[in-house]
């Protein structure tokens, strides 16, 4: 079970705390100060006194807000030397990440006399074994770290700190397995934190089945929102879907983001978009890192201004210049259209966000767009109303100003299951 516990809301008279007042040693608080850190950046606050007392957490944060710090100063405060295996273990998904964590671990190890190592693949096996082996923390990517373990180079039964760094994205890289086998290996008694810029589905469940009494922090400004987005519905028939996105794209627009179920059906309207001469790409999870990388990095510079994504590929872009999003199949649920839709009209400029609505999704998609208060758009697609009661499970979330954004607008902290988030703090108010 989470812990539910009602939100600390910072007002300009409570000022940030210090790292001093949030229980970080003096040690280490002068090490942080070496790097210029004077101020904890708020998911550092947020997690931080839970961390350093050894409770489970589960963290969810955009990119660039200070993540690894949140992690890396409990541990080098509640891990001490030794010459034996590892105590603490981060994994992180790629070798780049690793290597960067490793780079922050580094700065603060020290003063605690702790020896850090990383474990990634494309470099040789043997001395990488051997640093870690005597290092006390170590910052793997799942695959290397499996590999050291099987030829029996390192052991990970002293472990009773992990942490597991972008768990979305690890995830989403196909990890699962590796992340499972390697948790289990740990000791039973770890603490156990789990960061991630999204905390539903399989990284829910992962989080559940690996952690205990986990405190969750979510620092809300991170939260995608759709309020500044204009909204359509289109109907379409199944047949007809291609042709109507050829129609749409025709019309004005910068850089687009098309979302599709499947991997297959990504790389099928990718491909299909390229012979009606557009210049399109497709970003999926069966496509290798590397692949991702370049996928991103054309639409990022505008040399492919269509991107035809999966949900959880999608989940670490983080650009703002996204004018249009479309879902060419529908969102699973309010949550994902939020997740889709609020990838445009970011940092103050204007989006679109439009779905295709067949037949057969006419009464799913007009739930979560009362769900969301976009029901007059949709009743403006010329789609019927769906019938009142089918939505009979009770829930009527536009009533409780929760619509709109799952994600809180402010740095609070709550229950897991969001339909426990405070009602009224909802929208951002930017
Ligand atoms: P995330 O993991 O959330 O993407 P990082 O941990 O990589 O974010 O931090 C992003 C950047 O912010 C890094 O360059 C890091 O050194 C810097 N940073 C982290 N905490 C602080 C702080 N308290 N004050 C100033 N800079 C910080
Ligand atoms: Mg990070």
């Amino acid at each position: 079970m989470h812990q539910a516990s009602s939100a600390a809301v910072r007002t300009p008279d409570r000022p940030e705390p210090s790292f001093r007042e949030l229980g970080v040693s003096e040690p280490v608080a002068e090490a942080l100060r070496m790097r210029g850190f004077e101020h904890p950046f708020a998911i550092q606050s947020l997690v931080l006194p839970d961390a350093l007392a050894g409770r489970d957490v589960l963290a969810r944060s955009r990119t660039g807000s200070g993540k690894t710090l949140a992690f890396a100063v409990p541990l080098v405060e509640r891990l001490h030397p030794s010459d034996r295996s590892p105590t603490g273990l981060i994994l992180a998904p790629t070798r780049e990440l690793a290597s960067q964590v490793t780079e922050e671990f580094r700065a603060i190890a020290d003063v605690r006399h702790l020896q850090v190592a990383s474990v990634y693949g494309g470099v040789g096996i043997g001395p990488q074994a051997k640093r870690a082996r005597h290092s006390d923390i170590v910052i793997a990517t799942p695959g290397r770290l499996l590999d050291l373990v099987a030829r029996k180079l390192l052991r990970l039964d002293r472990v009773r700190a992990c942490v597991l760094d972008e768990a979305d994205r690890m995830l989403d890289m196909g990890f699962l397995p590796d992340v499972t086998r390697i948790l289990e290996m740990l000791r039973p008694d770890r603490q156990t934190m789990l960061f991630s810029a999204t905390l539903d589905g399989e990284v829910g469940r992962l989080a559940k089945r690996f952690t205990r009494d986990a405190v969750l922090h979510e620092n809300g400004d991170a939260g995608p929102n759709i309020n500044h987005a204009s909204h359509r519905f289109i109907a379409v028939e199944h047949p007809q879907k291609t042709r109507a996105l050829v129609r749409e794209l025709a019309s004005d627009r910068g850089l687009t983001l098309i979302f599709v179920r499947t991997q297959r059906g990504a790389d099928r309207l990718a491909r299909n978009l390229r012979k009606e001469g557009f210049s399109a790409g497709e970003l999926h999870g069966g496509m290798s890192q590397p692949q991702r990388e370049r996928a991103l990095g054309r639409f990022a510079s505008g040399s492919n201004d269509l991107l035809v994504a999966t949900d959880v590929a999608a989940r670490g872009l983080d650009l703002d210049d996204i004018t249009h999003v479309i879902n060419f199949d529908a969102p699973a649920d309010d949550k994902a259209y939020v997740h889709r839709v609020g990838r445009t009209a970011r940092a103050g400029r204007g989006g679109e966000g439009l779905t295709f609505v067949t037949p057969d999704q006419r009464l799913e998609v007009g739930r979560i767009a009362k769900q969301l208060d976009l029901h007059a758009e949709f009743v403006d697609a010329g789609l019927s109303k769906p019938a009142p009661h089918q939505n009979g499970n009770g829930h009527s979330r536009t009533s409780n100003g929760q619509a709109r954004t799952p994600k809180g607008g402010n740095t609070h902290r709550r229950h897991q299951d969001r339909r426990g988030a405070p009602a009224g703090r909802t929208r951002s108010a930017r």
